[in-house]
C-alpha cells in the first residue's frame, strides 16, 4: 500500500514525501484506513515507539481538520510531559508544513496564554493538567474539538493523577469525538481502563 491510497489531502501527502517517508510503516498501513473512515470511530493501536506511531496520528489530525476554518481548535493531542508534546508538535509542522493555515497551541506549563489569552490555533498540544485549567478558565474553546490523540496511553491512563485529568478533561470536551490512543503497552488494567475511554473502537496490536 501507498500512502496516495488513503485518499490524504495534497499538502499532508506532499509532507510526508518531503520527510522522506516513501510508504507506510506496518502501524501506519493498519491503523490509517482505519483512523480516516467515516464515520470516525475510536481507535486503541498498540505499537512500538520507533515503528512510526506519531506519524500515523498526526497524518490523521491533519486530515481531519478543515484547514479553511482555522478559528478554533479542532484537535487536541494529549501528552504526559512538555518535552513529549513538545516532539509532537514538530513532527505536526514537519508533516504540515505545506498547509497553508496550520496553526500550532502548545498547552503545557510555562507556555500558556498570558491572562484572558486565547488558545485560538487549530491544533491543540498538551499535558492534562495545564488543558484542563486553560478549559475551566475558558481561555480554550472545545467546542470545534473532533478528535482527540493520547500518546503514551499506558502512562496518561494509568498513573492516579493523570488518568484522573485525562478523564476530566474528556468530560468537557464534545461527545461525538475520534479519540485515539497510542501506547507501547496496554497493561490488562490499562486496556480495561481504554476500552471505557474510547468505547468501540477498533483495535490494533504490532
Ligand atoms: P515513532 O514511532 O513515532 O517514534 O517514529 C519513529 C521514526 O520513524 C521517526 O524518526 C519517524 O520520522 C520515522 N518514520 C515514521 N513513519 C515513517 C515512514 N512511513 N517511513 C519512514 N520513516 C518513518
Amino acid at each position: 500500500h501507498t500512502f496516495e491510497e488513503l485518499g490524504l489531502p495534497a499538502e499532508v501527502l506532499k509532507g510526508l514525501t518531503a520527510m522522506r517517508f516513501q510508504k507506510p510503516s506496518k502501524v501506519q498501513e493498519k491503523a490509517l484506513p482505519l483512523m480516516l473512515a467515516n464515520p470516525p470511530r475510536n481507535m486503541i493501536a498498540q505499537s512500538q515507539s520507533g515503528t512510526g506511531k506519531t506519524a500515523a496520528f498526526v497524518t490523521t489530525v491533519l486530515s481531519r481538520v478543515d484547514h479553511n476554518n482555522h478559528t478554533q481548535p479542532q484537535a487536541l493531542l494529549l501528552a504526559p510531559s512538555r518535552e513529549l508534546a513538545r516532539q509532537i508538535e514538530m513532527v505536526i509542522g514537519h508533516i504540515g508544513q505545506f498547509l497553508p493555515n496550520l496553526g500550532i497551541s502548545a498547552a503545557v506549563p510555562g507556555s500558556i496564554p498570558r491572562e484572558g489569552g486565547r488558545v485560538d490555533k487549530t491544533i491543540v498540544v498538551g499535558t492534562p493538567g495545564t488543558v484542563m485549567d486553560l478549559i475551566k478558565r475558558r481561555q480554550f474553546d472545545v467546542s470545534q474539538l473532533r478528535v482527540l490523540v493520547i500518546d503514551e496511553a499506558d502512562n496518561m491512563l494509568d498513573q492516579q493523577g493523570l488518568g484522573d485529568q485525562c478523564a476530566r478533561v474528556k468530560n468537557m470536551l464534545p461527545k461525538n469525538i475520534q479519540i485515539l490512543l497510542f501506547s507501547a503497552t496496554f497493561p490488562d488494567k490499562v486496556m480495561k481502563y481504554a476500552t471505557q475511554f474510547a468505547p468501540n473502537a477498533n483495535q490494533i496490536k504490532l
